[in-house]
């Protein structure tokens, strides 16, 4: 058993396909543990996006993960990292497979939908900045 963290990103959540996302998991064998939705300051997505720091896209990512309300979710089933990339499907939804998450809801590779831990040590870091122990059921 292990667990991923999944981000419902403003993109998605303005264009009011939670319910519809949160289904892709709960079909595929992810459990939903923990759920919140909020809206992160500047400073939490930066802090979120940190390994990203150096990157030429950071300004952007920051502005756009600010820019309205997420909803984070624990997901937790067997091999719940890679089970959750694939449903996601590929960064920029152009290159995402079809029937992913991304190449149905996903407009560009800044509004991609969703964000989902890629290792167990970076879902343990990202599922510890969201959600204290108690919420994940
Ligand atoms: P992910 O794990 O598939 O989300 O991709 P990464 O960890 O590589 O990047 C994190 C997020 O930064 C992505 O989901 C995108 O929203 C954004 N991003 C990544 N690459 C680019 C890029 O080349 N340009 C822009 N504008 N955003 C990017």
């Amino acid at each position: 058993m292990q667990r991923t963290l999944s981000i419902i990103k403003p993109d998605a959540v303005k264009k009011g396909v939670i319910g519809k996302i949160a289904s892709r998991f709960e079909t595929n064998g992810l459990r939903i543990a923990a759920m919140k939705k909020t809206q992160w300051s500047r400073r939490e997505a930066e802090q979120f996006y940190a390994i990203h720091k150096e990157r030429p896209f950071f300004a952007d990512l920051v502005a756009f993960m600010t820019s309205g309300p997420i909803v984070a979710m624990v997901l937790e089933g067997d091999n719940a990292v890679a089970k959750n990339r694939e449903l996601m499907g590929a960064t920029d939804p152009k290159k995402a497979e079809k029937g992913t998450i991304r190449a149905d809801f996903a407009d560009s590779i800044d509004a991609n939908a969703v964000h989902g831990s890629d290792s167990p040590e970076n879902a343990a870091n990202e599922i510890a900045q969201i959600f204290a122990g108690f919420e994940i059921i």
